[in-house]
């Protein structure tokens, strides 16, 4: 049963993002049947002439670590998830990406106003270079929000939009190229009237979700707080990398601390990293085809643009790790 008032913001988020877990028709994070023992699990190196596995190497080069120990309101402590491996990842359901169907599509809806709100050309760049695949942003909309169920948060008195309706909305808007089409909104969101709000919506077969960065700058709780600009970008990476990672049909990651990790708070979530870890790299990567180092490339230049200084030395230190094993295995 939800409750409206007095609920812990752990909660909020357990519920929201157990939620965004339970749409129709939607990629499931845990079930996941057959397995095979003979697929190695980790990225291997053929796009540098390499074949083999580095997790036990990288691991124990510091560059890939263990979760954490849940907290009580974290998310494994709340959730029985087994994780999923690459011979798993093969079996399960998911839509194909091919020549038809190979862009990711970014369409902003309503106002994003500068100085409290991420950039979206900053967010199609970094979708792009994560994901490798063409990403477009299409004219931002601005829809009536009366077609919304628009609704006064009780506390907080901001507009709230029904987030199931918004998918309904982006259900008529797929470009014909679309591998998948991801509203983005300042929009606060809430799915049923019993709810408080969520973070994200998505249907995941549908190729549809929708993601409201709303709750990620810190002055959306306290008004005397100052927007923090990097935070709330690197939040709205996150989550927009994490969700898409799910349209393509990866569960949670347990192997690792990774940003396929599920997450019950904000806390945890920034405490993650915005790095897949070697098994879910080779996933992204069997299904998008990338070259691992020019990718890492793309990305190291991103964080160092963006000031993110703890992912740009992380990328550093794995391209570097990379080139001792291509010249190691010469
Ligand atoms: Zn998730
Ligand atoms: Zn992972």
């Amino acid at each position: 049963m939800f409750v409206r008032t007095g609920i812990t913001m752990s909660r909020i988020v357990h519920w929201l993002l157990l939620l965004i877990s339970l749409t129709l028709n939607l990629t499931s994070c845990s079930d996941r049947s057959s397995h095979s023992e003979e697929m190695p699990d980790t990225v291997s190196f053929h796009s540098v002439d390499l074949e083999g596995k580095i997790a036990v190497d990288t691991f124990y080069s510091g560059l890939f670590k263990p979760q954490p120990v849940p907290g009580e309101h974290d998310w494994l402590a709340n959730h029985h998830e087994e994780g999923e491996t690459f011979g798993q990842f093969l079996s399960s359901p998911r839509n194909k990406l091919d020549s038809s169907r190979s862009k990711i599509y970014i369409l902003p809806m309503w106002n994003f106003m500068k100085g409290k709100s991420p950039s979206i050309e900053l967010l199609r760049q970094y979708t792009q270079a994560y994901f490798a695949i063409s990403v477009k942003t299409l004219p931002p909309v601005k829809p009536s929000t009366s077609l919304f169920s628009p609704r006064v948060h009780h506390d907080y008195g901001n507009v709230q939009v029904h987030a199931g309706k918004i998918l309904s909305y982006l259900l008529k808007q797929i470009p014909d190229d679309a591998y998948c089409i991801i509203g983005v909104t300042m929009m606060d969101l809430y799915p049923d009237p019993a709810w408080n709000f969520v973070f994200g919506y998505a249907a995941y077969q549908e190729r549809v979700g929708v993601f409201s960065f709303s709750r990620f700058d810190p002055s959306f709780y306290n008004e005397e707080d100052t927007t923090d600009h990097k935070l709330l970008l690197m939040r709205s990476c996150k989550v927009l990398t994490h969700e898409i990672g799910h349209m393509f049909g990866m569960a949670h990651c347990t192997a690792y601390h990774c940003n396929m990790n599920g997450s019950n708070n904000l806390q945890e979530a920034d405490a993650q990293p915005l790095h897949l870890c070697p098994v879910c790299l080779r996933k992204l990567q069997h299904v998008t085809g990338f070259d691992i180092i020019k990718r890492y490339r793309m990305l190291e230049s991103f964080y160092g643009e963006s000031g993110f200084t703890e992912e740009s030395k992380w990328v550093r230190s794995m391209c570097e790790f990379l080139g001792r094993e291509v010249e190691g295995r010469r």
